[in-house]
């Protein structure tokens, strides 16, 4: 039986972030209680199945045995309140570790350096999203916006930051950084700002590897780019005219005295040519007061026999750009439009329901979900891969719908003695060999 030990791994390092729950937090509850909850909570996100405590219990009752217990090691299952209550006290930075540990694992085993793009950097892809809202229900750590109709709307989103790379299909989420009113500040939070909080929260664990940070036009914001240079992160990030006067009336006065410079290349996709067209200046003011230089370059995709244009877009970055590099940037560059869609199609359409409200709390209850939310996500993309097993059984039963629905049937009606118990059954009863 080939198994990485992924899975039990990533549970006792879940149980862990409990054994740092301060005192005060813990109250009457004892840490087993507390940890109990949360991995129960984890459970129904990394099975997809909201009912998978109560079908626990049944099974408990029936066979005297339950895989709540067998697989994730919760003692004595909480009920829904219970977990709701407990929950609600907890930060979800406790869980901020495990982000940390996943890595560590991919580094050993030598995988991360396979998600190193061009000039061996790892690109962090960010984007901001919507988890939950209501006009009806809120919490101290929601944001709110005023309605046309005078009603306010509630909302919780997050900063979501993944390890990307080109031709990938897995993303790899690091932790998450919740948009919130933040004690001592008036002004409602923002994405930037959160993504500053981010850097540096993250800024240590960050070291050893080159990292680039990815984002929209709102993260080509000087004090976000300066955020990034302190904490020696490179960036490739959008930069729209509309935002970027200043940048966009240099790079014209420049290209008019024959300064910008170009770089062609047909691209074969498979159906027809597109001429990709790219072009780059260096050293250009990120803005009108006391700016940051920083450098251009444009990316135009036409049809080569028709000329219609299909794809343009245009990035800063800080590192010096040349008719070398200016493709490998580029594309590095698009890589984030990639990841943006299929990391949130993944999480909110693919059985995770990132925006689905799970409970919303007093305190920290909806972002201590998320977090949990996201890790079992997590933990999935690292067994598929490092976990053969896994990758075996995912290869086989195509689709993640079919991969889901089996693994709630069977931990609905057996008790298995382990997640590579309940593997090693699934492979054999596919009959696939080396299972048998
Ligand atoms: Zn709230």
């Amino acid at each position: 039986m080939k198994s990485s030990k992924v899975f039990g791994t990533m549970i006792s390092e879940l149980d862990n972030c409990f054994a740092r729950l301060p005192d005060y937090r813990r109250g009457v509850n004892t840490q087993y209680e507390i940890k109990d909850a949360a991995v129960a909570a984890f459970s129904m996100f990394f099975t997809q199945s909201p009912s998978f405590l109560a079908s626990q219990r049944l099974l408990q009752k029936r066979k005297g045995k339950n895989n709540l217990r067998r697989l994730f090691g919760v003692e004595k299952t909480p009920t829904d309140t219970q977990i709701k209550n407990l929950l609600d006290l907890l930060s979800p930075s406790l869980l901020y570790p495990l982000f940390s540990v996943a890595i560590k694992m991919l580094e050993e085993k030598g995988v991360l350096k396979n998600f190193q793009s061009y000039d061996a950097q790892i690109l962090i892809s960010n984007d901001g999203t919507q988890t939950i809202s209501s006009q009806k229900i809120s919490c101290q750590n929601c944001s709110h916006r005023q309605l046309v109709n005078d009603k306010t709307q509630y909302f919780h989103s997050v900063l979501l930051p993944v390890i990307v790379k080109a031709g990938e299909p897995r993303v790899l989420p690091l932790p998450p950084e919740f948009i919130m009113p933040q004690d001592g500040h008036e002004k409602q939070d923002c994405e930037r700002e959160a993504t500053k909080r981010w850097v540096h929260r993250n800024a240590d664990a960050l070291k050893g590897w080159m990292y680039t940070m990815l984002g929209d036009d709102l993260y080509s914001n000087q004090p976000l780019c300066e955020t990034f240079l302190e904490a020696e992160l490179n960036f490739i990030l959008v930069c729209k005219p509309d935002s970027h006067v200043e940048l966009y009336k240099t790079v014209d006065f420049l290209a008019k005295n024959g300064l910008v410079e170009e770089v062609e290349e047909l691209y074969w996709n498979g159906r027809y040519y597109e001429k990709h067209t790219y072009r780059f200046v260096n050293e250009v003011p990120l803005r009108q007061e006391s700016p940051l230089l920083v450098n251009w370059l444009e990316i135009i995709i036409t049809c080569e026999s028709t000329g219609k244009k299909e794809y343009h877009n245009s990035f800063v970055v800080n590192r010096k750009v040349t008719s070398e590099n200016v493709i490998p940037f580029a594309k590095d560059g698009r890589t984030r439009w990639k990841s943006e869609n299929e990391t949130n199609n993944t999480l909110k359409n693919q059985g995770y329901n990132f925006e689905h409200n799970f409970g919303h709390g007093e305190e920290h209850l909806a972002n201590f979900l998320a977090t949990l939310n996201l890790l079992a996500f997590l933990l999935h993309t690292l067994l598929d891969l490092l976990d053969e097993q896994y990758q075996v059984l995912r290869k086989e039963l195509v689709t993640r719908v079919d991969f889901f629905n089996d693994l709630r049937a069977l931990l609905r009606y057996m008790v298995f003695d382990s997640w590579d118990g309940l593997m090693f059954f699934m492979l054999r009863a596919l009959e696939i060999p080396g299972y048998t």
